[in-house]
């Protein structure tokens, strides 16, 4: 795993918070050429590099970052929010990662609650965040590029079966992993006190209903 810092979201739940919050100052952070410098010495051992964050699209650099590492002979995951669909489109036909994994985070119409905080219309690469998300998920349903998609089953039904009936109409046939949240480490500290277990079986027969390819997952 490459874990690249900073990011366009604000999910409470993210237990990525040093990444997110201080990505100038992260603990045990390593400068990327040293960084690519150890994949390069281990890659006889590595069956390839999931690139993620973060948001991995976030850096100009992410062609090149890509590119090296095909250079080294391994495949390459990108990990994405969806936020940001043209640096999506600007890996087409030139640094095309091997396999995506597009985060569905809530109904489209509910990822204004995401945003960090300040960021308004008119400035924002994510300005419009519904659209973002319905173009970056055809970019990837279209790029003949294997990919799946990934949702968190939040505690207290945050997260439910309209959200999941609400984001269908982005998803293709890929699988759909549903995983249950488990608290630790989230950027808004009231999220470590729930508790309550998130029922991942609920939201991925409600893909299936759907007809998507929902599948029950274990915590990651
Ligand atoms: S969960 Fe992912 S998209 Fe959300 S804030 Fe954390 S790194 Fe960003």
């Amino acid at each position: 795993m490459l874990f690249l810092p900073g990011c366009n979201l604000r999910c409470p739940w993210c237990q990525n918070r040093e990444l997110v919050l201080t990505p100038g100052a992260v603990p045990q952070g390593i400068p990327l050429e040293a960084a690519l410098g150890f994949i390069a010495g281990r890659r006889k051992v590595l069956g390839g590099v999931a690139v993620s964050g973060g948001e991995p699209t976030l850096y100009p650099q992410l062609g090149d970052i890509i590119g090296r590492i095909h250079g080294l002979g391994l495949p390459v995951k990108l990990d994405t929010n969806g936020m940001n669909p043209p640096a999506l489109k600007a890996l087409e036909g030139y640094a095309r990662p091997d396999h995506i994994a597009l985060d569905l985070k809530l109904a489209p119409e509910r990822y204004g609650e995401l945003l960090p905080p300040g960021r308004g219309p008119g400035k924002d690469p994510a300005k419009d965040p519904a659209g973002a998300l319905a173009e970056s998920a055809a970019l990837i349903r279209s790029s003949g590029i294997p990919h799946e998609y990934r949702s968190l089953a939040l505690p207290g039904a945050y997260f439910g079966p309209p959200d999941v009936a609400a984001l269908s109409p982005l998803v293709d046939g890929g699988p759909w992993y549903f995983r249950p949240f488990a608290p630790g480490n989230c950027l808004e500290p009231a999220w470590d006190r729930f508790e309550a277990p998130a029922d991942a079986e609920s939201l991925a027969a409600e893909a299936r209903k759907q007809g998507k390819n929902g599948i029950a997952a274990g915590k990651r």
